[in-house]
């Protein structure tokens, strides 16, 4: 149950003084439904009306409150140019800048003639002095009874400063103070950071520019807060899951050994360490739930396999989960010969199969007559049972958030309360970097493949203008020639999915014209079924030239295929050009990726094309990634299935992180169930950020 304190903070936005439904629908969409999102929301800028001098007197660079005269808007000649509004006073001229105005708004808020308070970074260009996007636009007599330093919020379109301001000042007059949550020796080496209720509004009343920084002991210890609550939210379903029953798993070898005598190679030293890991989790009595990282290529699946052998060397069932049908049945056929190799039972099972041959699959599952099973989610369906399901691995690809997946196993759906649990191994393409890891999972519950196997070539990678196309064409002709199949992406780069489609469609007219019926098409917008017809024409080798449009299609392991095109490479980001890439090289010749850009190339993408040219190693390049573009970017994709922060900026607060992560664990040590004093104000924090789930996990108190 939520602490009472805190019910007035859950209420909706609309229960505050000025909020009726039209603002709150507009607070809604940059802050959130409910008061305490309020909170979170913080401010990006500040009017300092304490410095307002003449524009004659005002200094570049600084943040000036001018009061000013309304002359004339001067709107722009073509789209490119901003739009201005000519201002003066007494000493000089002014210029108000509007990139992407809206001109009815601005006649409304400016209009010639008359006297305006504005406030914003003055800027000089040449002798032009002007204000870029002014964070305050009001009427004079605003300024003498307003305060003299007001923070400026961002806003959404028809949401005024003013209404968003009130909300916000209604919200924080609600804010309660709240017993002390962080370790009081923590606490005594950061002394500057305020209690948390001070935090907060000191946090919301900026003084100066540098009260806006991620790093100010207000902000600091608020981002501490959250990642606490982040950490002690993730230790505690551990901890509820660790008391589980899990299963022993663990076997003599005999399977594996006959695996591993079949295959033509041995195992890599990081497929050896990962395994040795698991077998160690698996032999615990509490269920396991870890995470194999590696890259595409990296030799998971041969993992999944062994790891899957040692629960079935101890006598019992283990099943393999795929995101499509396609990525199961290629499971399958990998794994077939090597469990015959090891004399186990194995079949497969996705949605597609139907009748009699569903039946004796079912059949198998619930005598035990077979060992594995290999299949999507109708795997989990109520009419699948096992006889002694000890082992479950989930191949993500990237696909489910694996964070979705934390809480999902920590629910224990289906099984009967008492039941043990299935160990769970999950697999990702998707490197992750450290920190953001840590923020998902707990840092002993993670291996990596961090070494490729043997033998690959390295893929030649080369970037070049689309200008060159026509060289581009002729090598990929030479080389269909010679028998060699080529992925060709075009991406998903306009608003419209109509007009991608006609350039992928367009590039595949063309190809096609060159080709003939050796070129493919697939797309987002196709039926599966006929996606999958086209898909497997390539990895047959009917197709060549294999256009597609998105990532995901791209999801087939096709060891045939040396080339990668990507066409507009500049719009991707690092992790998914690499993803991409991983799909060539997967074989023994070589391979070549082509990153065809257009010009000009900036220098972000410029500097993501030059990282993926000297390395292939997926960690370094998702901590690369994770410096270019920013955690909270990196955070911010959904599709990575990692929890989303209010306050804390990965890129500042990685640091906190950590300590957050040990003082979680250290509470949970002392104070299992948070009955002490300090256990009972981190139960209010974990609500604070809405961590509910896992008070769950807590029996009352
Ligand atoms: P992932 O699932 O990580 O993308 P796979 O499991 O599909 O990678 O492995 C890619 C390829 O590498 C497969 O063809 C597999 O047979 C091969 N492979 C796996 N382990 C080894 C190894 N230790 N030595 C050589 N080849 C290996
Ligand atoms: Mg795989």
């Amino acid at each position: 149950m939520r602490p009472e304190v805190l019910y007035p903070l859950f209420a909706p936005i609309t229960a505050l003084p000025g909020v009726g439904p039209r603002i709150a629908k507009l607070i809604e969409r940059v802050a959130g439904a409910q008061v305490i999102d309020l909170f979170w929301h913080l401010p990006t800028g500040l009017i300092d009306r304490r410095f307002a001098p003449k524009v004659a007197d005002a200094p570049a660079s600084t943040i000036a409150t001018l009061t000013l005269q309304v002359e004339e808007h001067l709107p722009p000649r073509n789209r490119r140019q901003p739009y201005k509004v000519r201002c003066a006073d007494d000493t000089g001229t002014l210029y108000l800048v509007f990139f992407h105005a809206r001109p009815d708004y601005l006649l409304r808020v400016l209009p010639a003639g008359e006297t305006r308070v504005v406030s914003g970074r003055v800027e000089h260009y040449g002798k032009e002095v002007q204000i870029t996007h002014p964070n305050h636009i009001g009427l004079p007599r605003d300024l003498s009874s307003l305060k003299s330093v007001e923070p400026v919020y961002r806003l959404a379109s028809g949401l005024s400063p003013k209404s968003l301001g009130k909300a916000i000042r209604g919200a924080l007059d609600r804010a309660p103070e709240l017993d002390e949550w962080i370790d009081p020796d923590y606490l005594a080496r950061h002394q500057r950071w305020p209690d948390w209720r001070s935090a907060l509004l000191a946090a919301h009343a900026p003084q100066s520019e540098s009260d806006l920084a991620p790093t100010t002991p207000a902000r600091t210890r608020l981002a501490y807060d959250e990642l606490l609550a982040n950490q002690l939210a993730l230790a505690l379903v551990r901890h509820a899951l660790r008391r589980r029953r899990g299963r022993q798993n663990s076997g003599d070898g005999h399977l594996r050994a006959k695996v591993c005598a079949a295959l033509p190679y041995a195992l890599t030293g990081a497929q050896a360490t990962a395994l040795e890991e698991i077998a160690i989790d698996m032999a615990t009595p509490a269920p396991m739930l870890r995470l194999l990282q590696g890259d595409v290529g990296s030799g998971k699946t041969l993992v999944a396999l062994l790891a899957m052998l040692i629960a079935v060397e101890g006598g019992a069932q283990a099943a393999l989960m795929a995101p499509t049908d396609l990525l199961a049945r290629q499971h399958f056929q990998v794994l077939a010969p090597l469990a015959g190799a090891a004399g186990v039972g194995l079949a497969l099972l996705t949605g597609r199969d139907k009748g009699k041959q569903r039946q004796s699959v079912l059949a198998g599952a619930a005598t035990g007559a077979l060992d594995l099973l290999v299949g999507t989610h109708a795997l989990f369906q109520q009419d699948v049972a096992f006889r002694d399901l000890a082992m479950v691995v989930i191949d993500e690809q990237h696909r489910f958030g694996v964070h979705q997946r934390l809480a999902l196993t920590a629910k224990g759906n289906r099984e009967a309360a008492n039941a043990a649990r299935p160990d769970m191994l999950l697999m990702t393409a998707t490197p992750i970097p450290r920190t953001l890891a840590l923020t998902a999972y707990g840092d002993t519950e993670i291996s990596r493949l961090t070494e490729k196997p043997p033998g690959r070539m390295p893929i030649d990678t080369r970037a070049m203008p689309i200008s060159r196309l026509d060289e581009v064409i002729a090598a990929v002709t030479r080389a269909i020639a010679g028998g060699a199949r080529a992925y060709w992406v075009c991406p998903l780069i306009n608003e419209s999915e109509e007009i991608d489609l006609a350039a992928a469609e367009e590039r595949f007219a063309h190809l096609k014209g060159l080709f003939g019926d050796r070129t493919g098409l697939v797309h987002g917008r196709m039926a599966a079924g006929r996606r999958e017809t086209v898909m497997h024409a390539f990895a047959e080798g009917v197709v060549r030239v294999l256009v597609a449009t998105t990532v995901i299609e791209v999801g087939v392991d096709v060891p045939e295929a040396t080339i990668m095109v990507v066409e507009h490479a500049e719009r991707f980001g690092l992790a998914q050009l690499h993803q991409l890439r991983g799909r060539v090289g997967r074989g023994s010749a070589s391979a070549t990726c082509l990153l065809l850009y257009a010009t000009p190339l900036g220098e972000a993408a410029r500097a993501r094309i030059d990282i993926l040219r000297q390395t292939e190693d997926g960690f370094f390049i998702a901590e690369e990634d994770m410096r270019l573009r920013g955690a909270g970017e990196v955070l911010g994709t959904r599709q990575s299935g990692m929890p989303e922060f209010r306050v804390a900026d990965l890129a500042h607060h990685s640091d906190l992180l950590a300590v957050a992560r040990d003082d979680a664990k250290l509470c949970l040590e002392r104070d299992a169930d948070l009955k002490s004093d300090r256990g009972r104000a981190l139960r209010v924090l974990l609500y604070l950020f809405e961590r509910d789930g896992a008070v769950r996990n807590l029996s009352s108190g």
